[in-house]
């Protein structure tokens, strides 16, 4: 079974959720259209509500003044990137009608999923309205929003599809982007695979930097180090750090905050991002990236996952041919082409001779390794473009795109010569092209079918065509 990809996919509000849910202050997410799309249990308490309850909420009623987005969002677009850059305050109201004095630090996010203001909310209690705002713990809020808004980002950005050849660029420009981290535009996303590190993604970089670190080695420069020891590493200058052993001409002083990407405490990958030379980048943005690094690490984990179950789902766990399904795909794909392009399109059915009797006189297994062998003849006599598949038990078909009848035959004859010089069985083989008469993917399997069990007939080990 395929598992569905929902069912896969982080969504990004679970897993903003889930920060959400560990922040002591009450905090809320608002859609666009004023309803609470999260609520945490501060807020909950803060509100008298049960959180779950608050979920679907018009926040207007719990904070009257919210209609009056301006303020709010005067609030949210003075800081970069849309992070507050200072509080307001609002009064709130609690399920038992009593008044609250409120403080927020809202943050507004317009990506993917839609707009979504996230804010932080302190009871600053009725007498502190008004008074000096505690800037400590106002930028303490900040920093926290600053952290759940580049979680946000990163887990939409990664929600979007399963497949890293598109999620992992996606992940790179949005964290380079996020203004908040104040990195520059160029990083690396390296997959850990085996003992080496392989290029997922990159931007800003040029080709030649991308040749040089198209793969390296675990334990080799920063990157690979980070991959050892699962710790996250800084590096103000690289010129005069001599873990940073990969210099690239034409890049300049530079320095790098490198982040392991884990899924389950294991390191799956590594992101390496782009300082200027000499800048430290304070302690809010590495635990934002460590952190990060932990969703990204989820998803490139989950994305492994239903790539090896749709693998598994798609071939032939004995012979790893494609199996049936995956050849009605590909075939259906073919014909839609050879249809709308006029090209050729060629199918020959295969099945073993004697079969049976093979099984009976020397058991199963051996007719299993057989199989194996089978597949492996075949393989090796068709070209790359050819698909080659487990169609039934003993029954295999090929699919050979740009083929005509006579290539075809061809192909077919030599698929029949090898398998008759290195296996202990012969096989009969059906060739049949497309045309007109022979539009279906059913009629032109029907018709390779009809042309093996000539070959049958006419005395096995040989190729027939259909007409
Ligand atoms: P023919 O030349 O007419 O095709 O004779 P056959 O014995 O090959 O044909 P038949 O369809 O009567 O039998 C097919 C046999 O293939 C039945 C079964 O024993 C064998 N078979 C099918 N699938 C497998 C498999 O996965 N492993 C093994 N070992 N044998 C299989
Ligand atoms: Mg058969
Ligand atoms: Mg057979």
């Amino acid at each position: 079974m395929m598992p569905d990809r929902a069912s896969l996919a982080p969504p990004p509000i679970a897993a903003a959720a889930n920060a959400f849910q560990a922040l002591p202050e009450a905090a809320l997410a608002v859609d666009g259209a004023g309803q609470v799309v999260l609520a945490n249990h501060a807020a909950g308490r803060l509100f008298g509500y049960e959180a779950a309850l608050l979920v679907g909420t018009p926040v207007r009623r719990l904070i009257p003044a919210w209609q009056e987005r301006g303020e709010l969002w005067q609030a949210a677009d003075t800081g970069s990137e849309g992070f507050a850059s200072r509080a307001i305050e609002l009064a709130g109201v609690r399920s038992d009608g009593r008044a609250l004095a409120l403080e927020l630090t809202p943050s507004r996010w317009s990506s993917g999923a839609g707009e979504l203001t996230l804010v932080l909310i302190r009871d600053v209690g009725p007498r502190q309205v008004g008074e000096q705002r505690r800037t400590r713990e106002t930028a303490r809020l900040r920093a926290i929003n600053a952290e759940l808004s580049v979680l946000y980002e990163i887990t939409a950005a990664m929600a979007r599809s399963l497949d890293l050849a598109e999620t992992l660029p996606a992940v790179l420009r949005t964290i380079t982007q996020l203004q908040a981290l104040a990195v520059e535009p160029r990083g690396v996303l390296f997959v850990l695979e085996g003992r080496r590190l392989r290029l997922a993604a990159q931007i800003g970089y040029d080709e030649d930097f991308v040749a040089q670190h198209r793969e390296i080695a675990i334990g080799e420069c920063l990157c690979g180090r980070v991959a050892v020891a699962g710790e996250p590493v800084l590096s103000a200058n690289s010129a005069h750090d001599p873990r940073h052993t990969i210099h690239c001409a034409g890049l300049g002083d530079h320095g790098h905050i490198v982040v392991p990407l884990k899924a389950q405490q294991r390191v799956v990958g590594v992101l390496c991002l782009h300082l200027a030379a000499d800048t430290t980048p304070d302690d809010l943005v590495v635990s934002a990236l460590v952190t990060a690094g932990h969703h990204i690490g989820v998803a490139i984990e989950h994305a492994r996952l239903y790539e090896a179950a749709r693998e598994r789902a798609l071939h032939d766990p004995l012979t790893g041919l494609a199996n049936r399904r995956l050849m009605e795909l590909v075939l259906e794909r073919n014909l839609a082409r050879a249809r709308r392009a006029g090209s050729e399109l060629s199918l020959v059915m295969i099945d073993v001779d004697h079969f049976k009797r093979f099984n009976d006189a020397h058991g199963h297994t051996a007719g299993d390794a057989v199989l194996r062998q089978l597949a492996a003849a075949i393989t090796a006599s068709v070209r790359d473009a050819d698909l080659a598949a487990r169609y039934g038990g003993e029954e295999f078909l090929l699919l050979l795109p740009d083929a005509g009848l006579k290539q075809a035959a061809e192909a077919a004859e030599r698929v029949r010569q090898l398998v008759a010089a290195q296996t202990a069985v012969t096989i009969s083989l059906g060739v049949a092209c497309y045309h007109e008469a022979l539009g279906s993917a059913q009629a032109l399997v029907d018709a390779a079918d009809a042309a093996m069990y000539r070959a049958k007939r006419a005395g096995r080990n040989r190729v027939e065509l259909a007409p």
